[in-house]
């Protein structure tokens, strides 16, 4: 989709493509048409008047043209006839595309309620049916829909919530979504509404997916799996927030890196505890310098089973935005890297002692870009090169960019302290995962 003062548009090839439709275009009227079935739509550039079929359609804004194609608006999407000759399309505000709706129909925004005895998250959704548990731990508790999702997920929940976090996660149909749900939940069941009515386009209506986490045990719940344990070794978890004192980092906007990477560093320590029965120690905790033998020095010593050090991008003059992780460089094979397989001896300079670790960090960094793909936070990059920060660190690790500050929407998410949280709970949610299967 492009915006086109404000209003969204799809190009008249995209519609085309969507629609199975071939296209035609009438010089001497100075139109286009689609046809697609039994069926036949004419734009008309900058006119807001669409004839679809017989009908005449009235958009809120004109067909304009960009680039020599033409661009629809995208509520007409919203004004094609329904049947069984034409794919049914919709706009997907959230990721800004128009898609055609699968088999399993649309699934809208959630609601949320909850009481001191149970939390209900309620998805009208037009294949309620097909719902399915995909995973049973509260860590990370799983739903998979058949339908597409168009809706948005809470800002925030009821303060008595069972439910602590809903993110989207990938589906290579429909649409999943993962819960971390309260300790204190007992139990949970799914509770699947058929739909009940239609709409005046002929879309199904009344049917709800509904998900409650109780408080208590009864018949007809369901348990949640076995807690899953970190893998033993993982016991303390070293967090190192960028720069600090003399050394600013960049600075974009109103944020200075070495702040934000400090407070980030709270956040994450608060929410990793949260989780997980290991120790978290801070590099630093307060607006100091450190070198870089300090900050390994403070890992090695904490005996670190993972090291974050953590940063902000910034690349001025660039369309650059989301989240880049650095690991170590996986050597494996390389015949006189540190890995030489040929004395019994491995040397390797204390330096690039990481590079031992490069498996495991980036599995690692793979869970926590995963957690932040998922809180909306991308685009997610993975690079493995041994940055400065993880020099001399004996331990997996990875020096994460959490969000690239040059980019307007991610400085405004991480300036806003309900944003740096849920960045915080991401990269914990990442890094629990990885310490329950590293
Ligand atoms: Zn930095």
């Amino acid at each position: 989709v492009l915006l086109v003062e404000g209003a969204p548009y799809v190009g008249a090839n995209d519609l085309a493509r969507l629609l199975g439709a071939t296209k035609f275009w009438r010089s001497d009227v100075r139109r286009l048409v689609l046809r697609a079935g039994a069926h036949r739509v004419t734009l008309t550039p900058d006119h807001s008047f669409v004839v679809v079929d017989d009908r005449t359609v009235r958009l809120p804004v004109p067909v304009v043209s960009r680039g020599g194609e033409l661009q629809s608006p995208v509520a007409l999407v919203d004004s094609l006839p329904r049947d069984e000759t034409l794919p049914r399309l919709v706009f997907e505000a959230r990721r800004g595309l128009v898609v055609r709706v699968p088999r399993g129909g649309l699934v809208r925004s959630p609601e949320v309620s909850a009481d001191d005895r149970l939390t209900r998250v309620v998805f009208p959704a037009e294949v309620p049916e097909g719902a399915t548990v995909v995973s049973r731990a509260r860590a990370h508790f799983g739903v998979r829909m058949p339908g597409a999702f168009v809706g948005t997920l809470p800002e925030s929940l009821p303060p008595r919530s069972l439910v602590r976090s809903i993110v989207s996660a990938r589906a290579a149909t429909g649409s999943a979504f993962e819960f971390e749900v309260d300790d204190r939940a007992a139990g949970f069941r799914v509770v699947r509404v058929p739909a009940s009515g239609a709409d005046a386009s002929g879309a199904p209506t009344g049917g709800e997916v509904t998900l409650e986490f109780l408080r208590v045990r009864r018949p007809g719940i369901e348990d949640f799996a076995a807690e899953a344990h970190p893998a033993q070794g993982v016991r303390v978890i070293v967090l190192d927030p960028g720069h600090g004192g003399s050394d600013p980092g960049v600075r974009a906007g109103g944020s200075i890196e070495k702040d934000l990477t400090l407070s980030l560093a709270r956040l994450v320590r608060g929410e990793l505890v949260r989780r997980l029965p290991i120790q978290v120690v801070l590099t630093r905790e307060d607006d100091r310098s450190l070198t870089t033998e300090q900050r390994a020095e403070a890992a090695n010593h904490a005996r670190a089973d993972l090291v974050l050090s953590l940063h902000f991008d910034a690349v001025p003059g660039t369309q650059r935005s989301g989240a880049t992780a650095w690991c170590p460089p996986a050597r494996v094979g390389a015949r006189d890297g540190p890995f030489s397989t040929r004395g019994p001896l491995e040397l390797l300079p204390w330096r690039e002692v990481a590079l031992r670790h490069a498996v495991r960090s980036r599995a690692a960094a793979e869970a926590v870009l995963g957690a932040i793909d998922s809180a909306g936070a991308g685009p997610v990059r993975l690079r493995e090169r041994l940055t400065c920060p993880l020099l001399g660190v004996n331990a997996p690790g990875m020096l994460l960019d959490c969000a690239t500050l040059t980019a307007t929407g991610d400085r405004v998410r991480v300036e806003d302290p309900r944003g740096l949280r849920r960045l915080a709970a991401a990269i914990a949610r990442g890094v629990a995962r990885w310490a329950e299967r590293p």
